[in-house]
């Protein structure tokens, strides 16, 4: 991507307004109002067909006749007449158009959005918009929107998709003093996206923190690539459960995908961190623009109350980063700041007697020894003490610390001069909230994002022993064939093509086939029957396990025949399968979707006919290395089953995350063909014992008429 043209797009030299207008109400009107009071610096051409002046300036009837170069066009012209102006824009040598206008694909105009697109590309515009409240700069003084003034000043930038809600949160940030240098609409993001704005703004020499509003990603791997090499931290607030969930349902995996599991997998593997609602949008974006992400795991907890104490010690399990005690060196040193009925431990609880030198003193020992991680400090107001000495004696402790990579926050409860200590602390480096949730939630926050760039390291190495080739002829096969999807023992076949462990199944149309294959394999047996129009072959009566005999393979046969067809008339049917049945073991699924944001995905879970239930799995966005394949195991409610819980003996987690990472990468490789798949149950054994799959399930993508 060109980051030159985004310049001029974004951080523009010089204007033009097309539509530009003298009548109030009109956003001709306003977008020219808001450029001048704001101070740009810039050149502002006005254009407007009748010429003139407009609000004092020069106005121009086309972008060809200003004599100056434009860096970018804020278009607020009906969308019909957009085309036209965009090729004179791009014959004019504009480098981005603002298209504030609305009338394109949100209303069913995609026809007209592609056009500006193309004619902007033809002469190496990029286009923000359409449908866009506009761009906002406080390092530029630059208001070309429509919003009423520009951002607190800070060092957050926002992208969003939602104008109304930019506005709203442009306000607002005077009341909750969070401060953004930009604040960007990306509208339908006809071409620039958050995989562009994500890129540009790590570049941007104001931005400290990216913080996204997001309702859906175009390209989703472009934009996790970006994300993950981008150096400053990225929040995202993303709104709407993925509709691809209820509408695939075919496979477990696709009724389980929904409810956008799969967006936070994808924002967890690219090393965003996410934010759950408007509030916590504004609070984690404070403490990231200001603080370092948390290298460790131990939070230290200062506070003055021990009320306040115990609600962010349950906030800080809630958020994942349980509180330890201090070692004994450290408790010793911090009970020199507090009376005898203190408490070292953690939370540190200096009493209400604690005025500015104990807070100080401890703070400023605690924070830079090595043990701690991070630090929440709390006061409650008292009659005794100062608020703004409080702060004061904190901002002066972390400064004497000489400490620059740990977090640390701050929760004052109290009145008015709680609140004016607090700005006064925002306005010194260090997030201060007014409730203690919030600064233990920030912290979590900055532990997230650091946890979340170790996992964006973990490379996969694809596995070499694998036939992609007969992969692919299996499928090729079966799609000559016919139009039904693949059976289970085409499925496993491909599975096996990538080496992962399946239970032997052969297909047999007789019954004296069928007990053949059985003495091959060897008995006990497990017979399926194998219809494209039986999905789920228990329900239908077509599953029969721990058959010992020839007489009870030629029972099973016909038994599962005429189940398939009591279950289903026409049932179209292929044959019934003859297995090797695998030993009892603890049943686990996995399973894929080929995402239309993201592609192929991963899926772990515990299996079993209650996985829909229980909902008790686990996304990654495929591939996944062996260790990251590892970690999922973890991911799950029920992952002490997996650990060895209640006198049950541990699991081969590391067959499993072999076949996982396996999976994915065949989910990967075979990602033009496969639309879903499941493999459920696999079965997994003891220790070093391994792990089974004994049903497979591969639906193709429909070909594309
Ligand atoms: P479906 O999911 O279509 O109903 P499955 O092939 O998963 O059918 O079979 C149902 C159950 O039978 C499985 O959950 C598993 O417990 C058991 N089972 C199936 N195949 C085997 C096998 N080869 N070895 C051992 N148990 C099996
Ligand atoms: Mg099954």
């Amino acid at each position: 991507m060109n980051l030159e043209v985004l310049n001029g797009l974004l951080r523009p030299k010089s204007i033009a307004v097309v539509g530009a207008s003298d009548s109030e109400g009109k956003i001709g009107y306003t977008v020219v109002k808001n450029l001048l009071e704001s101070g740009y610096e810039g050149d502002i051409y006005p254009i407007n067909p009748k010429g003139g002046e407009i609000q004092g300036l020069k106005a121009y009837a086309s972008v060809l006749d200003v004599p100056g170069d434009i860096d970018a066009a804020a278009m607020v012209v009906p969308a019909k007449f957009i085309p036209d102006v965009a090729r004179e824009c791009g014959q004019k040598g504009v480098r981005g158009l603002i298209v504030i206008a609305s009338g394109f694909s949100e209303v069913g105009r995609d026809d007209l959005e592609t056009e500006v697109v193309e004619i902007a590309h033809e002469f190496g515009m990029r286009v923000l918009g359409p449908n866009i409240v506009g761009i906002l700069s406080n390092s530029d003084k630059c208001n070309a929107s429509f919003a009423p003034f520009l951002p607190l000043e800070g060092k957050a930038a926002l992208v969003s998709q939602s104008g109304a809600l930019l506005i709203a949160m442009d306000a607002s940030t005077y009341i909750r003093r969070v401060g953004f240098d930009k604040m960007i609409s990306i509208g339908n993001m006809s071409d620039v996206n958050f995989a562009d704005m994500v890129e540009w703004l790590d570049h941007d020499e104001n931005t400290d923190c990216i913080s996204l509003y997001v309702e859906g990603l175009r390209d989703g791997r472009r934009f996790m690539e970006n994300a993950r090499n981008a150096q400053k931290p990225i929040i995202a607030l993303k709104s709407g459960t993925s509709a691809h969930g209820a509408a695939a349902a075919a496979s477990h995996t696709g009724s389980l995908a929904g409810s956008g599991k799969i967006y936070d997998a994808a924002f967890d593997q690219a090393g965003v961190v996410m934010a759950s609602n408007l509030n916590n949008l504004f609070d984690r974006t404070l403490a990231l623009s200001l603080q370092p992400p948390m290298q460790g795991e131990n939070l230290l907890i200062i506070t003055n109350g021990g009320g306040v104490g115990v609600l962010a010690t349950d906030s800080a399990e809630r958020y994942g980063i349980p509180l330890h005690f201090a070692p004994e060196e450290v408790q010793e040193e911090l009970k020199k700041h507090m009376p005898d009925f203190g408490s070292a431990k953690n939370p540190v609880d200096l009493t209400g007697m604690a005025g500015r030198d104990w807070y100080q003193d401890s703070v400023q020992y605690a924070f830079a020894h090595e043990w701690v991680d991070g630090l929440v400090i709390l006061y409650c107001e008292t009659a005794m003490t100062d608020p703004m000495d409080i702060a004061r004696g904190i901002q002066a402790a972390v400064e004497a610390s000489g400490v620059t990579d740990k977090p640390v926050s701050v929760s004052f409860v109290g009145g008015e001069r709680s609140e004016e200590a607090m700005r006064w602390l925002v306005e010194n480096g260090i997030p201060a909230y007014g409730e203690p949730d919030a600064a233990v939630n920030v912290i979590a926050a900055l532990r997230e994002y650091a946890r979340n760039e170790d996992m964006a390291a973990h490379p996969f190495d694809p596995f070499t022993d694998v036939d992609e080739a007969a992969a692919r002829e299996i499928i090729k096969k079966s799609r000559a064939a016919s139009e039904r999807g693949l059976t289970e023992v085409e499925s496993k076949a491909i599975f096996e093509a990538y080496g992962m462990p399946v239970a032997r199944t052969r297909l047999s149309e007789t019954e004296e086939q069928a007990v053949e294959l059985a003495e091959e394999i060897g008995y006990p047996v497990v017979m399926k029957i194998v219809s494209s129009d039986i999905l789920h072959k228990s329900d239908a009566g077509g599953v029969k396990v721990d058959l010992n005999s020839a007489d009870e393979v030629r029972e099973a046969f016909t038994t599962i025949i005429s189940n398939a067809k009591a279950y289903k008339e026409d049932a179209d049917i292929q044959g019934v399968a003859v297995q090797h049945m695998a030993p009892w073991g603890t049943e686990v699924i996995l399973g894929s979707v080929n995402d239309p944001t993201f592609g192929p995905t991963v899926m772990f879970g515990l299996g079993g006919i209650f996985v829909e239930i229980l909902r008790d799995v686990t996304f990654r966005i495929a591939p996944v290395s062996p260790d990251q394949a590892f970690a999922m195991l973890s991911d799950i409610n029920g992952a002490p089953i997996l650990e060895g819980a209640r006198g049950e003996t541990p699991k081969d987690r590391n067959a499993l995350a072999q076949l996982l990472s396996r999976y994915s990468q065949m989910v990967c490789d075979l990602a033009d063909e496969i639309q879903e798949t499941d493999a459920n149950p696999v079965i997994v054994y003891e220790e070093n014992e391994g792990a089974i799959i004994v049903d497979a399930r591969i639906i193709l993508k429909k070909v594309e008429q």
